[in-house]
Formats: C-alpha cells, structure tokens, sequence
C-alpha cells in the first residue's frame, strides 16, 4: 500500500471514532426522549432558544425561561442516572475532535494511527531495533550508523551495507526501517531471499502478478532488502525484475537500502552490469562496511 493509502485508512480509523462518539450522544439522546417530561422540556427549550435567536419576544424572559428548563433538564439528568457529560461527544482527542486535522496541520492522533499502520504494513522483523537502543560501540561504525540515519532524513541516498555476518548490518538496516516510519514514510522490508520467491512467483504467474509485484516494490516511500546475494539467481527472474525494481526507485528518486555480506567485487561477479552500475554508483549510493565485534550474543541480534 502507497502512503495515500495508508493515510486515507488511517482517516477512516480516525473518522470512525468520531462516529462512535456522536453515535453514542445520539442514542442517550434518544433513550432520553423516551422520557415524555425530558421531551416536552427540550420542545420548549429549543423553541424559547430560537425565538431568542431570532429576537421574538421579551429578551428577559426568554433567558429566564431557558435558565429554569435547563435547571429542569439538569435535575431530570440526575434522576434518569445520566451524566451531563453523555450529552455531547466525547472525542478520544480533545485537539480535534477526532477530524484528524488541527489548525490545518495533520493532529498529532492520526499520524500515530499513520504511523502504526506504516509499520504494520512495513514487515519491519523488530520494532525494539532503533538508533536510540543500539548497543554499538565500535567507533567507525558508530560513524556509519549517524550517516544512515542522516540519509533517512534526508531522503537524497540509496544505502548499501556490506560486512560480515554479525556486524550488526540487520540491525541498522532495521533500525533504519523503524526511524523512517516515524518520519511517516512508508517502507517494506524484505529478505533477499524471499524477495526472490515472490519474483519467481509473480513470474509464473504472468505479467499481471509481476506488474503487481513490482507496483508495490515501487510504490513504498522506503524499499529495504536485506542480505543480498543469499537468493538463488534465476534466469529471466532475478536480475530482471531486480533491475526493474532497481530502476523505476531511481527514476522515481525512491530510496532502496541493501545490506549484503558480498564484497563489492562479488556484486560485480554475481550481478549483471545494468544492476552493478546502478547498485555501485557512489553518487547515488552510499556504500559503508560495518566491521567486527560480533554482538549476536550480547544483543541477540542476527547480523
Ligand atoms: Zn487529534
């Protein structure tokens, strides 16, 4: 799903609380006109509030009258057991009435909801990953770790992560996943290796699940492949469709970040050129290798 997608769903979570809480006013309303003295009190009271509206009648009087049906309204509340409160919507945020929008600005309730909907949708392996809780210590990673996020924000970079297994290469390509929803973009993260069982898949299917496949793969703000070079190379499949996925991003200027635990040269070796070309582009890519300390056992991260 696109982020407009995403956004119009997380609307509609937000707009259905509205309707929930006006929904629930209405029915005390109802239940209260079941009542023939709250019914006839309210009568009178909106026929004394529009003649006041429209200046019929004594000003003094109207007002007193109001005052002493309202009195009337209160006391029956309180004998009926029904808190005044009940009486107008209760919104679940007092910002905007669950409109979703305050001051003209998206209101802080539904880009939570957005955001939670991004990383439902974002297949991210782990949400505890995050910059703020690596545990790394290791300085020229540190290093790499501040650039990632830095391109997160800035959108401008494609990322590729090379190093061995354990380096933590997952983790920050996680954690990278996780920062960029909370920046509202909306990200898939996918395995390598499964990636390619869904281009093998589409590609048996035929062209209408490729053209699927690939919409979705483009359509993410944020694409994330992890562990590249572990799929098994098909021909007419892999470096087809991930030379598609790889260019359409490009053209779109839509970030993809790679972790992989080749060395450049393998890329070179394993991949055909078109995909090289794009892939090891230093202008368009950033290209960092994580090195030692292997902190799957202190942190229970793979990779
Ligand atoms: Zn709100």
């Amino acid at each position: 799903m696109n982020k407009q997608q995403l956004l119009q769903q997380a609307k509609r979570i937000v707009d259905n609380r509205r309707y929930a809480a006006e929904e629930q006013t209405e029915n005390t309303l109802e239940q209260l006109r079941q009542n023939d003295e709250w019914r006839i009190a309210e009568q009178r009271l909106r026929s004394a509030q529009v003649d006041l509206a429209m200046n019929i009648g004594d000003v003094k009087e109207l007002k007193n009258t109001i005052a002493a049906l309202e009195k009337e309204q209160a006391e029956l509340l309180g004998k009926l057991g029904v808190d005044p409160s009940e009486l107008t919507p209760q919104y679940s945020c007092k910002l905007c009435n669950d409109t979703g929008y305050f001051n003209g600005q998206m209101c802080e309730c539904l880009q939570t909801e957005l955001r939670r909907l991004i990383i439902a949708g974002s297949n991210v392996p782990n949400k505890e990953f995050t910059f703020e809780n690596s545990a790394e210590t290791v300085k020229h990673n540190i290093a790499i770790y501040k650039k990632v996020k830095q391109i997160c924000d800035s959108g401008d970079k494609n990322i590729l992560l090379t190093g061995q297994v354990g380096t933590g290469k997952t983790y920050l390509l996680t954690a990278a996943a996780n920062y960029a929803a909370q920046l509202n973009k909306s990200t898939l993260f996918v395995t390598s290796y499964s990636l390619n069982a869904d281009f093998l898949n589409a590609y048996l299917d035929g062209q209408e699940s490729s053209s699927a496949l690939l919409d979705n793969l483009i359509d993410v703000d944020l694409l994330l492949i992890d562990d590249l070079g572990t799929e098994r190379l098909v021909n007419n499949v892999t470096a087809n469709f991930l030379f598609n996925v790889l260019n359409e991003r490009l053209l779109l200027h839509k970030q993809i970040f790679f972790t992989t635990n080749l060395q450049l040269k393998d890329i070179q070796d394993r991949y055909d050129e078109r995909i090289v070309s794009r892939l090891l582009d230093q202008s368009r890519t950033f290209i960092a290798q994580l090195t030692g300390n292997d902190k799957r056992l202190s942190k229970g991260c793979v990779q």
